[in-house]
């Protein structure tokens, strides 16, 4: 029985570099079997994937199991050259525009470049910068420049923290003061409509900043989806609720996913995500936020209670 029959649709991101001893090929193809097996529907491909020796491999692995694939790529000319090189249909493409700043800002060239080469190829890749509070300033000039450049979609997605060689830098992370200084800039920089592409916002805060009017979409979210719809496998194959979680369920190395799945470790996480944090108590606004983030809360904001370290407080 895979894991969608179980509970939910499940989504990974798994990352094919880390730190450590590097898995062989086969162990790789094995990880790559066992979340096929599990029935994950979704998988995003991360930590410089695109020059992973066994990425065809594991590709033809996950595709032929019926796994919608992406890959997350930073946009140079090994990783290009690697993309090239894959067999069509090629993965979605998720191009870390990290890699471009600061002189994105001030010229496109390299970015233009860029995009013109995955287009020529049939890919028309989601933008996507990891909110820091060193990049905060310079989005609402990215999001023009994306219009400017056509780029559809662009995704801001929640920090990665852990182990990892892509985490981000904890005193780079965004708090609640870096956002309130956020609102203000954002406000000034009067961006319309017009100028935005479609967007996805996973901080409930940064998305509250940014598209006001859209309250009503985010009052259907369902919470914190941590080692429920969402979990994350790192580059040593230990299983993780997700990528801003660094907590360990297990190991695709000795296990199962579902098995794994189906672990107290994964009930323990989901009941801690059940129960109000301390430092939302009272809150007027948890019926729609349910804590924001429950990963940052739990792992970097245990002074204020567990509360997302975006939040400045319960709102009464
Ligand atoms: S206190 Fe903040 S994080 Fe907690 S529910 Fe309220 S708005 Fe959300």
């Amino acid at each position: 029985m895979g894991l969608d029959l179980l509970d939910t649709p499940v989504r990974l991101t798994w990352d094919l570099h880390g730190p450590g001893q590097p898995l062989s090929d086969g162990a790789m193809l094995a990880i790559a079997g066992r979340i096929v097996d599990a029935g994950v529907f979704f998988v995003t491909l991360e930590a410089r994937p695109l020059v992973h020796p066994a990425l065809p491999e594991i590709l033809a692995e996950l595709v032929a199991g019926g796994c919608q694939v992406q890959v997350a790529c930073a946009g140079d000319e090994e990783e290009l050259a690697a993309l090239e090189a894959l067999p069509i249909p090629r993965p979605r493409v998720q191009l870390d525009i990290a890699a471009f700043l600061p002189d994105a800002i001030h010229d496109a060239g390299r970015l233009r470049i860029v995009l013109e080469r995955l287009r020529h190829i049939g890919i028309d890749p989601t933008l996507c910068l990891i909110p820091l509070k060193s990049n905060l300033p310079m989005i609402p000039s990215l999001l023009r420049l994306c219009r400017e450049l056509g780029a559809g979609r662009f995704k801001l997605p929640n920090a990665r923290i852990g182990d990892t060689f892509q985490s981000c830098p904890i005193a780079d992370l965004p708090r609640w003061q870096d956002l309130e200084a956020y609102r203000a800039q954002w406000a000034a920089a009067n961006v319309s409509a017009a100028d935005l592409p479609e967007l996805e916002i996973h901080d409930r805060f940064l998305w509250e900043i940014m598209t006001p009017e859209n309250d009503q979409a985010r009052s259907e979210y369902g919470g914190c989806q941590a080692a429920n719809s969402l979990g994350h496998v790192d580059a040593s194959g230990t299983v993780h609720p997700c990528a801003a979680w660094p907590e360990v369920l297990g190991s695709l190395c000795g296990a199962d996913l579902e098995r794994i799945w189906l672990s107290p470790a994964r009930f323990a996480v989901r009941e801690r995500i059940a129960r109000i944090p301390a430092g939302c108590a009272g809150c007027r606004d948890y019926p729609l936020c349910l804590g924001g983030c429950r990963g940052l809360g739990e792992s970097l904001n245990q002074a204020a209670g567990g509360r997302d370290p975006m939040c400045r407080e319960p709102r009464r």
